[in-house]
């Protein structure tokens, strides 16, 4: 038996993976709407940004190309930066392409604020972003993201993906971790 469900940890659940999922199959019909005819590449952000990945591209009903990066944000624990460096690049050459960044959860926005003009460098035909959440009490630059899941209040979130200490990501719900878990 295992003496350590995950679910124990939590305080409190935000989205159960259904909400998730029925989020998810929203904004993809919207994607879908939206490049329809136009082609678009979809890049996630390693790690975070997998479980996202694999569910949205699901929802779309024609075939999409991904591709992924992965970068370390230079800061203090769990304060990023913006001081980014590429771990992982793309194995694609975007110019003239379609770009859909998709992510996890914008915090502060600088992770993703740097990896945006990065990637709007290359020459591609557009660059959007898809996240499933958003912390707008905590964004520390403006970012335009024209695809999100959830906006939710600033507190630190795991599951479906998102980790503390890589933990949790494979939980299926999304929720805050109960005060025993950091003690
Ligand atoms: P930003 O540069 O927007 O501040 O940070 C983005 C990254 O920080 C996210 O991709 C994620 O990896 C991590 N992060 C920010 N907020 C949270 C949170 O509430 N929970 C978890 N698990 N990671 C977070
Ligand atoms: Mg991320
Ligand atoms: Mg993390």
């Amino acid at each position: 038996m295992d003496a350590s469900h995950m679910g124990d940890d939590l305080e409190k659940v935000l989205y159960t993976e259904q909400q998730i999922q029925d989020r998810l199959a929203e904004l993809g019909e919207q994607i879908w709407n939206d490049y329809e005819g136009k082609g678009v590449l979809l890049v996630g952000v390693l790690k975070g940004a997998v479980l996202v990945m694999a569910d949205l591209m699901r929802t779309l009903p024609g075939s999409v190309p991904m591709d992924w990066m992965a970068v370390s944000s230079y800061g203090s624990g769990t304060k990023s930066s913006g001081v980014v460096r590429i771990l992982k690049d793309l194995d694609t050459d975007i110019s003239g392409k379609h770009v859909l960044i998709v992510e996890d959860i914008i915090d502060s926005g600088l992770t993703l604020s740097w990896i945006r003009s990065n990637l709007e460098s290359r020459d591609p035909a557009s660059v959007e972003i898809c996240t499933l959440l958003r912390k707008p009490d905590a964004a520390k630059v403006e970012i335009d993201c024209k695809y999100v899941g959830f906006d939710i209040a600033n507190e630190f979130v795991v599951g479906y993906g998102l980790d503390f200490d890589e933990r949790y990501r494979n939980m299926r719900d999304i929720g805050t971790l109960a005060p025993h878990v950091y003690s």
